[in-house]
């Protein structure tokens, strides 16, 4: 069993998100979609909606389940029996900040990272840029899928 786990706040879910996930679908039996949580930090949309708007984005997808966790993610991929973990990359920004992340998960846990380039069209969205947006009364529907938007 091929099972991957995608991390993130996912603060909210993103098109660039739900672009990265998609195209992994056919390359992992199984992706548990993992929403960390962290009690230090601040999020605009609670956890409950979060959950929310992944499970309705992707209610149709067998292959997709949707988690939370908290502390280190090696160690819930150890739980969930997960060897690999899946991340999108936009830009070398993205690049620097994952390769040691990677790099250390191997070597804590024997967990593979799998990296996924983005879509040109998607690579400007973040979830920070959406929380801007939003907060200052901009229109986020060309930037996350439509259970966001309701
Ligand atoms: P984190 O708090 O770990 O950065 P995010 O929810 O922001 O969590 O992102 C989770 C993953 O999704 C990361 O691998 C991030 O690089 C990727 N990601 C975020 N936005 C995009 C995008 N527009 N295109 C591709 N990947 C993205």
């Amino acid at each position: 069993m091929k099972r991957a786990v995608f991390p993130g706040s996912f603060d909210p879910i993103t098109l660039g998100h739900v672009d990265i996930i998609e195209r992994a679908i056919p390359l992992f039996d199984e992706i548990i979609i993992a929403i960390g949580v962290n009690a230090d930090k601040k999020y605009l949309w609670s956890l409950e909606d979060r959950m929310q708007y992944i499970k309705a984005t992707f209610s149709g997808e067998k292959s997709i389940k949707v988690k939370t966790y908290s502390g280190l993610t090696v160690d819930f991929c150890t739980a969930e029996s997960a060897r690999f973990i899946l991340r999108g990359l936009r830009n070398t920004s993205d690049f620097n900040y994952e390769q040691s992340i990677a790099q250390t998960n191997a070597g804590l846990a024997g967990i593979e990272s799998v990296f996924i380039m983005c879509a040109p069209k998607y690579s400007n969205i973040s979830s920070s840029i959406v929380r801007d947006v939003y907060r200052n009364d901009g229109d986020i529907s060309g930037l996350v899928p439509p259970a966001v938007k309701r």
